[in-house]
């Protein structure tokens, strides 16, 4: 029978002791596995044992694995706009770095674990509810080929966690290419830990940007692949819900799935999490904050460059220049997903007309694309003079072969929220068959196949959920 096998070199355990603390995960009283990501465990490079209480028993917790260094790690940040000093791992525990197949190193996390010296108020658990929503999420964003972290397992802790009501507890493993946040830099720069920062900056150097030249070079390149994520997300009507500075990833990856949400209707106002009241993080203003989180990145890293006006200025300039950077990555998917594959600042317009009559129109985000591309198993297209008239502008400019790029950038299936809401009222209820359709059905994203036919319906209005409660 194999045994779990796996290669750990953990570099974070090895910086100052004052960038983490050690932790043991709490005992879970039964676990058992609800997922496995064989794939991923493939890329990994990591044998699992064909027994599933076994896996289940390694990845609650339970069973130590060999190789690993359990710890929590130390961050901060904007939360909403007000600065937290001191938040790090409240319920995510860091067993190490796996080294894949090719060499690639992946962090391998326990995020609902048990309490950490990180946890303030909070218990470190994560109840099954968003341990499946971001299970489904993560690995629907890698899918469509979205830098994200990634779900390796779900285990079910037999545990009873508290929220308003009593629920069960879960524990889902997260992969990352490290857990790098904005937060962690300016976890250092507000203690005045210059050394600290030096030796974090250079730890995220060499692990995602070897070439970088120094500190405004690091910033450009964060920059860059933020522009490009942001832009992502817009593509595919995606709102993280949480864009605070700790959620937000020195590697351009999606991370922390709270009360994110896909767009069903297409509103640029649209706000999911129940707790943004003044919808700092919707839709359209994600291009917006994701400038002011670089602005903080910025601000952190002054400690490491010459104190003088001009690095002041140099700062702001790059910062400024993002959202050109933005407009321009936009600009680029949006015309993929119209069949236009090279997009110029000339077809913003009728990009921004396409949006606008979504908007006007109330038209289903995902469906309408399709729509276009003659695909209308989900939402018919409008009959009005305006979208005459923008369809004839449209029909003049799109590529040749425009249905073609289309299918390529435009998913038939997203994850609902009314979808997963379903799915975990059905868990709840003991039924996991549900989990298991959908996640099944987001694994060929493009194909209109029966399995994804099952899930492009627009919600009911008696499916559409209101909001989304903190991932907690
Ligand atoms: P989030 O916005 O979900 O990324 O979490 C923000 C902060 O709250 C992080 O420091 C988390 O570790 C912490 N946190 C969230 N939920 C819990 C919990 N149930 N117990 C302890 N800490 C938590
Ligand atoms: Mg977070």
């Amino acid at each position: 029978m194999a045994d779990l096998s796996l290669t750990f070199d953990n570099s974070y355990a090895r910086l100052p002791e004052r960038f983490f603390s050690v932790e043991t995960p709490a005992h879970a009283s039964a676990p058992s596995l609800i997922a496995w990501n064989t794939d991923l465990a493939n890329d990994m490079n990591i044998t699992a044992p064909d027994d599933r209480a076994e896996i289940a028993a390694y990845f609650s917790g339970n069973t130590p694995i060999p190789g690993s260094t359990p710890i929590a790690q130390a961050y901060c940040g904007h939360q909403f706009g007000h600065f937290n000093p001191q938040l790090g791992d409240g319920r995510a525990i860091l067993l190490g770095e796996v080294i894949g197949k090719t060499g690639a190193r992946f962090d391998l996390q326990l995020k609902g674990s048990g309490r950490t010296k990180w946890s303030r108020q909070g218990d470190g658990r994560a109840w099954l509810g968003p341990v499946l929503r971001e299970y489904l999420v993560s690995e629907a964003m890698h899918i469509l080929g979205i830098p994200t972290t990634r779900a390796l397992a779900a285990v079910a802790t037999g545990d009873t966690v508290y929220r308003e009501t009593p629920l069960p507890g879960a524990v889902l493993t997260r992969v990352a290419s490290s857990h790098l946040r904005v937060g962690t830099f300016q976890y250092f720069a507000a203690r005045g830990d210059r050394d600290g920062l030096q030796q974090l900056f250079d730890y995220a150097c060499a692990r995602h940007y070897p070439q970088a030249t120094g500190p405004i070079d690091f910033l450009k390149s964060v920059i860059a692949k933020q522009s490009k994520l942001i832009a992502h997300w817009l593509s595919v009507g995606f709102i993280h819900g949480v864009m605070n500075t700790d959620n937000c990833h020195i590697d351009g990856i999606t991370i922390d799935y709270g009360p994110c949400a896909f767009l069903d209707t297409y509103h640029p106002q649209t706000v999911y999490s129940s707790i943004d009241q003044y919808g700092r993080y919707s839709y359209d203003n994600q291009a917006a904050v994701i400038v002011w989180n670089m602005g903080q990145l910025a601000s952190a890293l002054l400690p490491l460059l010459p104190d003088h006006q001009d690095t002041i200025d140099h700062l702001t300039e790059i910062v400024h220049a993002m959202p050109d950077q933005i407009a321009q990555a936009r600009r680029q998917f949006f015309g993929q997903k119209l069949g236009i594959s090279d997009a110029t600042p000339a077809d913003d317009r009728l990009i921004q007309d396409w949006l606008d009559l979504m908007q006007r129109h109330q038209m289903d985000f995902t469906n309408s694309f399709r729509a276009l591309m003659g695909d209308k198993t989900g939402t018919r297209l409008p009959d009005t003079p305006a979208f005459d008239a923008w369809y004839a502008a449209w029909a003049a400019r799109r590529d040749a072969d425009y249905v073609a790029g289309m299918a390529l950038h435009n998913p038939v299936i997203i994850p609902r929220n009314h979808q997963i809401e379903h799915v975990i009222q059905s868990a709840l209820a003991g039924d996991m068959s549900p989990f298991y359709d959908l996640l099944h059905a987001l694994q060929t994203p493009y194909d209109l196949t029966p399995a994804t036919r099952a899930y492009i319906d627009h919600p009911r209005p008696d499916q559409v959920v209101q909001a989304t409660f903190c991932g907690t």
